[in-house]
């Protein structure tokens, strides 16, 4: 999802593995990544340990500014705090002590990064939404898109359809299954979401319906309907 988000906004999508001084092997870990995020840059980090940053800074040039997007206690704010240097976002361990519960990343901010670039920490995902998420979806998941095309039904679910290419694909081994299934969770979110947004809409109508339903007991005009 966030990827796809990424993609959508017209920003060029980076992966940052936080925290990578808990992996045992966080090499091996960002190559995973990279495979199932093909043309994504993944860049481990310890924002612990200060590892990794010098890449991550080097990746943020000057007038270019980077935006993080993930879940609460990804450990974004400790991210900004060591590529700036500074403490200018208050992280989990401090909020914990002052009591104000876990989530601490409720606010934006845009914080300059000394040598150039600046970044962006971004709330919960929840608050970033979905926006026309199916159009990011198909970039994010380009190879599945293209198998698409060959399937006979243009709008084809790829649920046991015949002549469906991304079944074949499966079939074959050329569309690996953990792919597919990542695909089917976030294609089952971009609908979900949308379905979300009709109802806004429906009942932000229902108001209208009730004066239209007015309007229609009035005597009809002649010709009119
Ligand atoms: P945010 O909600 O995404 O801004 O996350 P925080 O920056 O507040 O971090 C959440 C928790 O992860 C805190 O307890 C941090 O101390 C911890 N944390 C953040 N970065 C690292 C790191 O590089 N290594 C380790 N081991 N812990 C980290
Ligand atoms: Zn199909």
């Amino acid at each position: 999802v966030l990827l796809s988000l990424a993609h959508e906004s017209g920003a060029r999508p980076l992966v940052v593995l936080t925290k990578a001084d808990l992996a045992a092997d966080p090499a091996a870990l960002a190559r995973q990544l990279a495979a199932v995020a093909p043309g994504v840059p993944v860049l481990p980090v310890s924002a612990e340990l200060g590892l990794g940053l010098d890449p991550l800074r080097a990746e943020v040039a000057p007038g270019r500014t980077l935006g993080l997007l993930g879940p609460s206690g990804a450990g974004k704010s400790s991210l900004v705090n060591a590529l700036v240097g500074a403490v200018m976002m208050p992280t989990q361990a401090i909020r914990r002590v002052d009591g104000k519960g876990r989530h601490t990343t409720t606010w934006r901010a845009l914080v300059p990064i000394p040598g150039g670039g600046a970044v962006i920490d971004t709330p919960g995902v929840r608050a970033v939404g979905l926006l026309d998420g199916a159009a990011g979806l198909d970039r994010a998941f380009a190879d599945i898109a293209g198998l698409a095309e060959g399937c006979r039904y243009a709008d084809c679910g790829h649920d046991g359809e015949p002549a469906c290419a991304v079944r074949e694909a499966l079939h074959t081994g050329e569309l690996s299954t953990r792919r597919w299934e990542s695909w089917r969770r976030l294609q089952g979110e971009v609908a979900h979401e949308s379905r979300r947004r009709e109802a806004r809409v429906a009942a932000e109508r229902r108001g209208g319906w009730r004066s239209a339903r007015r309007r229609a007991a009035r005597p009809p005009t002649p010709g009119g309907y």
